[in-house]
């Protein structure tokens, strides 16, 4: 007697790596339950998307895009597309009216439920919304389908509150996962192969279990035998101690790179977006990182045209990018999310044609001090974690540095999982070229360093 097929979901991300990780999760929950993960949606019994709230472009483009999706259900009547994460939890049942194509919504919490969810939806929308104060996902594997490199949740939540930010309305509060059993689950992933790891959380470095601090936890995990690099983010300026920069310096495993969101130059806009710390603080963080971490790379978010920014704010954002040289950064311009504290409060009274314009100047400012800080890797070798083939050119291959620069090197001798010492004969501002690579045309391979987004 043949077997009933297995149903079928696809599932796609939106956003931070910390949904990237649940989509990882969730595949993991589903396959348990018997569902097969497919790569297809238009073969799909359930269409999936883990989605983000923290800007509104990204929400109309999952619109967009559930919009094209529901055309499939023209043929397939059966179809069920469904909204997880952020998304989902911020706006909640309004979608429903909005996008009546609509099948599920699943907050960010609700993933146990997942099956059973799916199970039933052929009874309506069907709505699992609840923040549950206690679920981290702990005695899962952060990353089943994980290969030479995985992302792993310590913490989820924030307890910060910026004042643009809707992370902790629709992620709840903080929640750190048992020390334990993330080193446990890093274990397990080298055994099976995975030689890198991200550690993620929302403001990653508060992490606390009991006496285990961010630092205790970093120098457990770098002591684990065959783990070649890890990282984390994202780390909140406010939340660094002494022990990390200690542990930080130990250990040759722990990526000398920091992604470091300062968000705005001015200390007057820090302070109006509560981000707990002022422009000279943030500089004096950067000048330590620096003495302990003389090569480590920088990185960073920022915001134009939050709420009553002045020409001189903006201008001490772009001398605060001056001063502090990041090698990349996510520049976006401000948008009010509705539920926070800012929507209420502070009226978005920046045009967009002057915000559009700050934004320019700020990824042209960014650009070129990107270009010079990889330059600086021009002539010196550079140990490169192999990935696999370049994406231009398939005869090259591709690598990330210790300090999270894509690398293109020869693919002779270049196997995936190990590390490659490679000499620098050129660079763009997203991309490292190694000796004996054919350009220019293979140069501009994309990094994701400096992300130039609305
Ligand atoms: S620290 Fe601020 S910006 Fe970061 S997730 Fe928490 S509230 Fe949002």
């Amino acid at each position: 007697m043949s077997r009933p097929p297995r149903p079928r979901i696809y599932l796609e991300t939106y956003g931070c790596q910390m949904n990237e990780a649940d989509t990882g999760m969730m595949a993991g929950l589903l396959a348990s339950s018997g569902w097969e993960r497919i790569d297809r949606p238009e073969l799909a019994d359930v269409i999936l998307l883990n989605t983000c709230a923290v800007r509104e472009r990204a929400e109309e483009r999952v619109a967009g895009r559930v919009r094209h999706l529901a055309r499939l259900k023209r043929y397939r009547p059966d179809l069920r597309i469904g909204l997880a994460g952020c998304m989902a939890q911020h706006l909640g049942r309004d979608l429903l009216a909005r996008l009546p194509e609509l099948d599920l919504l699943a907050g960010p919490d609700s993933y146990r439920r997942l099956a059973d969810l799916l199970g039933r939806s052929d009874e309506g929308p069907l709505v699992d919304l609840a923040l549950d104060k206690k679920e981290r996902y702990e005695d899962l594997s952060p990353s089943p389908e994980a290969g030479l490199h995985a992302w792993v949740p310590i913490m989820r939540g924030c307890d910060r509150f910026c004042t643009f930010c809707v992370v902790p309305h629709v992620r709840g509060r903080e929640k750190s996962l048992p020390a334990e059993r993330i080193v446990g689950s890093v274990r397990d992933l080298v055994a099976s192969g995975t030689v890198a790891v991200t550690l993620l959380g929302q403001t990653v470095n508060s992490y606390r279990d009991g006496a285990v601090d961010f630092a205790g936890l970093l120098e457990r995990i770098a002591r684990i035998p065959g783990l070649l690099r890890i990282r984390f983010t994202s780390p909140h300026p406010a939340d660094f101690t002494r022990s990390f920069f200690a542990v930080m310096a130990e250990h040759r495993n722990l990526c000398k790179q920091i992604h470091l969101p300062v968000q705005s130059g001015s200390t007057r806009i820090l302070e109006a977006m509560k981000r707990g710390h002022t422009r000279e603080e943030f500089l004096a963080l950067v000048g330590e990182i620096r003495t302990v971490l003389p090569d480590v790379s920088l990185t960073t978010d920022l915001i134009v045209g939050f709420p009553s920014e002045t020409i001189e704010d903006y201008e001490s954002t772009l001398s605060l990018l001056e001063e502090v040289r990041f090698d990349g950064a996510f520049m976006f311009r401000y948008s009010p999310r509705p539920g926070t504290y800012a929507v209420r409060k502070q009226p978005d009274d920046v045009p967009d044609e002057e915000k559009a314009r700050r934004l320019h100047g700020l990824i042209e400012l960014q650009e070129r001090i990107s270009a010079e800080r990889y330059a600086r890797w021009v002539g010196r070798e550079v140990e490169v974690l192999v990935e696999g083939p370049s994406r231009r050119d398939r005869s090259c291959a591709r690598g990330r540095s210790d300090d999270n620069k894509t690398v293109i090197l020869p693919a002779e001798g270049a196997r995936p999982g190990e590390i490659a010492t490679v000499r620098i004969a050129r660079a763009t501002a997203h991309t490292l070229i190694a000796a004996g690579v054919p350009g220019p045309e293979t140069d501009d391979e994309e990094s994701g360093l400096t992300l130039l987004a609305d």
